[in-house]
C-alpha cells in the first residue's frame, strides 16, 4: 500500500514539501491542505509588482504553471482545524477527517498585529496574503499620502512600491536606523538615501503613541514628542510571528517556532514541519528564519525526509529585497560580533559589505551585486579562508578566491 503523506500550508515550504516527498517516493499519496482558496502562490511580488499594478498574484504559481497537480499532489482547499496525533488524522474545519501517514506542518507565519493599528479598521492594512495585498492595491490608487509603520525589508518594499505610485510617503521607525536586524549601518544609509531620493521620508527614533480619525476621514497619527502625522492609508509593515498554533494545540514541542532537529521531525516523529513556523538548528543555535529561500529548501529537504529519505538540512540562508533600482542580498549568517567588515565598491551604484568571523565569511549583503553574491554563497558554503584585503580590492575576481591557495 503507498503511503499518504498529508501537508498542511502552500507556501514555498509546503509546495516544497509535495515535490520534495514526489521526488522521494512516486508512488507516495500526497494531499496538500491549504487555507487560502487558490493555487499556491508566490509572496514576493505582493509588495512589488502586484502593489505596483504590474502582475497579479496568480502569474507566479509556486509549482509552475501545472499546478500543484502537474506533480500528482491533490490539493484541498481547507483550514485544519486539529491533529489527533493518537489516531494520525487531521481535522478540517469542516469537520473532515484525514488520516496520514506523515505529517508535514508548513505553516508559516502571520502578520505581527500591533494593538494600536487593529485589522478590519478602514484605513489600516497589513500585508500577507495575495487577499491583502489586492486590497491594498485598490487602495492605493485612490490615495494620495501613506503612512509605512516599520523600517523592515517589506515594509520598505511596500514604501518603494507606494512612492513609484506616486504617493506621499512617511515610514516611521522605532529604532534610529532602518534594517537594524538585517545588515550594517552603512548599507542601511545607502538604502535610506534612496528612499530620500523618491521623496519618501524616514522618521526614525520615532514612537506612535496614538491614532486618531480626523474630520475629513484620514488618519492621524500622535508620535511620543507630540506630533501629528496624517495621511490617508497607514500599512503596518511590523513584522510577522509563526504560526505554530496547531502544533501548539497538538502539544508537540513549541519556543517561539515550532521545534524541529535537522531532518524536519518535530518531537512527534511521524510530523514533521518546515519554512518560516520553524524553529532549526542553524550554526549558532536554533534559528528560526523568515525568507523565501529557506522555506523553499526546507521544504523540499524535509518533504523527502517525510517521504523515508534521512537528510540533513544545512543551509546557506538568504534573502533579496527590490526597492527602486536597488537589488539587495543577504548571504550567510550574521553574528553579533563581526571580527572585520569589509566593503568592496564594485561601482557607484554596486557594492557588498563583508562580514568576517576570523578568516572565513559569516555574512554579506549586495547591492546590484548578483553575480558576486552567488560567488560569496560558495565561499561561505566552502568555509574558504579570505583576505579582507583582497575583498575589499574591486579588481580581484572573487571566483578567483575559490581556488585552493598553493
Ligand atoms: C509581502 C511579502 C514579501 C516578501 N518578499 C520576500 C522577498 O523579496 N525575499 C524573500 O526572501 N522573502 C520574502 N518574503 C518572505 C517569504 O515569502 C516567506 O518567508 C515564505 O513565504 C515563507 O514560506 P512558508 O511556506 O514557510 O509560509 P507561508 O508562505 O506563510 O505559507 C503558509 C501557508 O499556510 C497556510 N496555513 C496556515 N495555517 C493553516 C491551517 N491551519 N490550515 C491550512 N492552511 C494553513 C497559510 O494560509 C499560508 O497559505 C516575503 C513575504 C511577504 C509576506
Amino acid at each position: 500500500m503507498s503511503r499518504r503523506i498529508v501537508i498542511v500550508g502552500g507556501g514555498p515550504a509546503g509546495v516544497g514539501a509535495a515535490l520534495g516527498a514526489r521526488a522521494q517516493d512516486a508512488s507516495a499519496e500526497i494531499i496538500l491542505i491549504d487555507d487560502e482558496n487558490v493555487e499556491p502562490y508566490e509572496k514576493p511580488p505582493l509588495s512589488k509588482a502586484v502593489l505596483t499594478g504590474k502582475a497579479m498574484p496568480q502569474d507566479a504559481p509556486i509549482a509552475g504553471p501545472k499546478g500543484v497537480a502537474g506533480a500528482n499532489v491533490t490539493r484541498k482547499a481547507a483550514r485544519v482545524a486539529e491533529i489527533d496525533r493518537a489516531g494520525r488524522a487531521v481535522v478540517t474545519n469542516g469537520g473532515e477527517r484525514i488520516p496520514y501517514d506523515a505529517l508535514v506542518l508548513a505553516t508559516g507565519s502571520r502578520n505581527r498585529i500591533l494593538p494600536m493599528f487593529p485589522e478590519a479598521t478602514p484605513g489600516i492594512y497589513y500585508l500577507r496574503t495575495a487577499e491583502e495585498a489586492m486590497a491594498l492595491r485598490a487602495h492605493l490608487k485612490l490615495a494620495k499620502s501613506l503612512l509605512l509603520i516599520g523600517g523592515g525589508v517589506v515594509g520598505l518594499e511596500i514604501a518603494a512600491s507606494a512612492a513609484e505610485l506616486g504617493l506621499k510617503v512617511t515610514v516611521i521607525e522605532i529604532a534610529p536606523r532602518i534594517l537594524a536586524r538585517v545588515c550594517d549601518e552603512e548599507t542601511a544609509a545607502i538604502i535610506h538615501q534612496a528612499h530620500r531620493d523618491h521623496g519618501v521620508a524616514i522618521r526614525t527614533d520615532t514612537v506612535c503613541a496614538g491614532l486618531q480619525r480626523l474630520p475629513d476621514g484620514r488618519l492621524a497619527i500622535v508620535t511620543k514628542a507630540n506630533e501629528t502625522l496624517a495621511a490617508d492609508l497607514v500599512v503596518v509593515g511590523a513584522g510577522a510571528v509563526p504560526d505554530e498554533a496547531l502544533a501548539k494545540a497538538a502539544g508537540l514541542a513549541v519556543q517561539d517556532g515550532i521545534l524541529v532537529d535537522d531532518r524536519g521531525r518535530t518531537s512527534d516523529p511521524a510530523i514533521f514541519a518546515a519554512g518560516d513556523c520553524t524553529r532549526f538548528a542553524g550554526p549558532h543555535g536554533p534559528v528560526r528564519l523568515e525568507n523565501w529561500r529557506h522555506a523553499q529548501e526546507h521544504g523540499a529537504a524535509v518533504g523527502r525526509n517525510a517521504a523515508g529519505g534521512d537528510a540533513a538540512y544545512n543551509p546557506v540562508p538568504s534573502y533579496w529585497s527590490e526597492q527602486y533600482d536597488l537589488y539587495i542580498q543577504g548571504m550567510g549568517w550574521p553574528i553579533a560580533a563581526p571580527s572585520t567588515r569589509v566593503r568592496r565598491k564594485i561601482s557607484d551604484t554596486a557594492t557588498v559589505m563583508f562580514e568576517l568571523d576570523g578568516t572565513t565569511i559569516a555574512y554579506a549583503v549586495g547591492i546590484n551585486a548578483q553575480r558576486d553574491i552567488a560567488t560569496i554563497r560558495r565561499l561561505i558554503e566552502r568555509r574558504i579562508a579570505v583576505d579582507a584585503a583582497e575583498l575589499a580590492d574591486p579588481a580581484k575576481q572573487l571566483n578567483a578566491m575559490l581556488k585552493p591557495k598553493s
